[in-house]
């Protein structure tokens, strides 16, 4: 995932938890665009969850059976304030617009 800039996703502990006893099978989980969920006989399972976009808790707000957790957001912070994450993303978003800016500025 670009927006890590490099930093591996699979050290990232951020994707939904269902609680299948909670679960209703409303299917509103399912509106995830990224293909985190997959719908089996037995009702929702988290089948792909480093898809799930760090931060993003959507799905859990719209869970009607409040069936789906996260990990705690104090240690995603952490880890990137100790990884240099955001300073990093920062650094790549200057790089990516003065790119644009200078590709625009050749196009006039
Ligand atoms: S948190 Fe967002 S990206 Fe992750 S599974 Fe839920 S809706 Fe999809
Ligand atoms: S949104 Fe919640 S209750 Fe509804 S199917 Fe998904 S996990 Fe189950």
């Amino acid at each position: 995932m670009a927006w890590l800039t490099g930093y591996p996703r699979e050290k990232v502990n951020w994707f939904p938890t269902i609680d299948h006893d909670k679960c209703v099978k409303c299917g509103m989980c399912m509106n995830c665009g990224r293909n985190v969920y997959e719908w089996t006989k037995e009702g929702p399972i988290v089948a792909q969850p480093y898809n799930c976009i760090i931060g993003c808790n959507t799905c859990a707000n719209l869970c009607l059976g409040n069936a789906i957790s996260f990990p705690n957001l104090n240690e995603l912070r952490e880890l990137y304030k100790r990884e240099g994450i955001w300073e990093k993303v920062k650094e790549q978003l200057q790089r990516e617009v003065s790119l644009i800016l200078k590709r625009s500025c050749q196009e006039r």
